[in-house]
C-alpha cells in the first residue's frame, strides 16, 4: 500500500554529486510553487493511505520559505513529515538554531542530513554537523544519510571461488550510472534479470517533481499529476501494462534492453547501471514515461 510520498521540492541543488540519482546542480531550475504544492497536498489526501510526506529535492532549504509553508500544508493535512538535507545553510550551530526552530514548532518526525564524502567537497566542512547538533538540540529526531564511495572487494562464491563485489551504498542510476561506473567489475547483461530495489508491483512510497511527474523509480515515471490527478493515476496504476515497468518485471533490465533492440556493451555494474543506460537511449520513444529528461542529464 502506498504510504509514503516524496516531495522533490526543486531539483536545484549548492552541488552536483557525482552519486546523484537525479543529476541535481546549480543549473537546475524547475521548482514547485505553492499553488502547485498545494495542489498536490491535496491530491496527496485524497489518495487515503498515506502516512509520511518528505520534501527533498535538489536541495529543498534553497527555497525555504517555500519548504516551510509546505510542511504546514502537510502538517495541517495530518500527515507527519519529512526533510532531506545536505545542510549547506548550517554555517554554525547558532545560525542553524535560526533556521530550524520554525521546523521543530511545526514537528517534523525525521530530519535527514546528507554527510559524506560525496556531498563534503572539504573534509574540513562540518556544517552537516552544525545542522544536526542544531536539530539535535531543539528534539527534532534527526538522521544522517551516508553512501560511501564503491569500493571493490571479494567474497567467497559458491563453488568456493572469490568473486569481486562492488559496496559502498551507491546505485548506479543517474549521475551515479555515468561517473561511478569506471573501472569497477562488471557482469554479464544476461545476468540482470530483476529490479532488486523498487517494488514496481505495489510501490509504498513515490516521488513527486514540479513537472508533476511521479517517480516509481528516479525518472520513470508513473503519469503526470498536472494531466491526471494523482489519486487517478495510482488507482489505474496497472504495472504490467506500463512499457517499461511491465518489461523490468517479466525479464528485468535485459529484457528492456534486448525488447527494444539496444546496443549493449561487454558488461554492467548492477542492475541499475544497465536500467538507467538502457532508459535513457529510450527517453525520445517513451517521454511521458522516462521523465522528467534532466534525470537522464539531458
Ligand atoms: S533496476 Fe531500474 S527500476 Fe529497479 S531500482 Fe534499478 S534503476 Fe530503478
Amino acid at each position: 500500500m502506498l504510504t509514503g510520498i516524496h516531495i522533490l521540492l526543486t531539483l536545484k541543488c549548492t552541488n552536483e554529486c557525482d552519486h546523484c540519482f537525479l543529476h541535481c546542480g546549480p543549473s537546475r531550475e524547475v521548482t514547485f510553487t505553492l499553488g502547485q504544492l498545494r495542489i498536490l497536498v491535496r491530491q496527496i489526501e485524497q489518495l487515503g493511505t498515506v502516512k509520511t510526506v518528505y520534501f527533498e529535492g535538489g536541495e529543498p532549504f534553497l527555497f525555504y520559505p517555500l519548504l516551510l509553508e509546505g510542511v504546514r500544508m502537510v502538517r495541517a493535512a495530518g500527515f507527519d513529515a519529512g526533510i532531506v538535507t545536505n545542510g549547506y545553510w548550517a554555517t554554525s550551530v547558532e545560525d542553524a538554531l535560526h533556521w530550524l526552530r520554525p521546523i521543530r514548532d511545526l514537528g517534523v518526525v525525521d530530519f535527514s542530513v546528507s554527510d559524506d564524502e560525496f556531498h563534503r567537497l572539504d573534509k574540513n566542512d562540518r556544517k552537516a554537523e552544525f545542522a544536526r547538533e542544531a536539530a539535535q538540540q531543539l528534539g527534532i529526531p534527526t538522521a544522517t544519510i551516508c553512501i560511501e564511495p564503491p569500493n571493490v572487494s571479494s567474497r567467497a562464491a559458491e563453488g568456493g571461488r572469490g568473486k569481486p563485489v562492488v559496496g559502498g551504498g551507491v546505485l548506479f542510476k543517474g549521475r551515479a550510472a555515468e561517473k561511478l561506473t569506471v573501472g569497477l567489475p562488471v557482469c554479464r547483461a544476461e545476468e540482470l534479470t530483476t529490479c532488486p530495489h523498487e517494488d514496481l508491483l505495489s510501490p509504498e512510497r513515490l516521488h513527486v517533481d514540479a513537472y508533476g511527474n511521479v517517480h516509481l523509480c528516479q525518472g520513470l515515471s508513473m503519469g503526470n499529476i498536472w494531466e491526471k490527478p494523482l489519486p487517478d493515476l495510482v488507482r489505474r496504476y496497472d504495472a504490467q501494462k506500463h512499457p517499461i515497468v511491465g518489461l523490468l518485471l517479466r525479464g528485468g533490465p535485459i529484457l528492456l534492453a534486448t525488447e527494444h533492440g539496444l546496443a549493449m556493451s561487454g558488461g554492467y555494474v548492477d542492475e541499475c547501471h544497465l536500467c538507467y543506460t538502457a532508459r535513457k537511449q529510450l527517453v525520445p520513444s517513451f517521454p511521458q514515461y522516462l521523465a522528467p529528461k534532466e534525470a537522464y542529464g539531458l
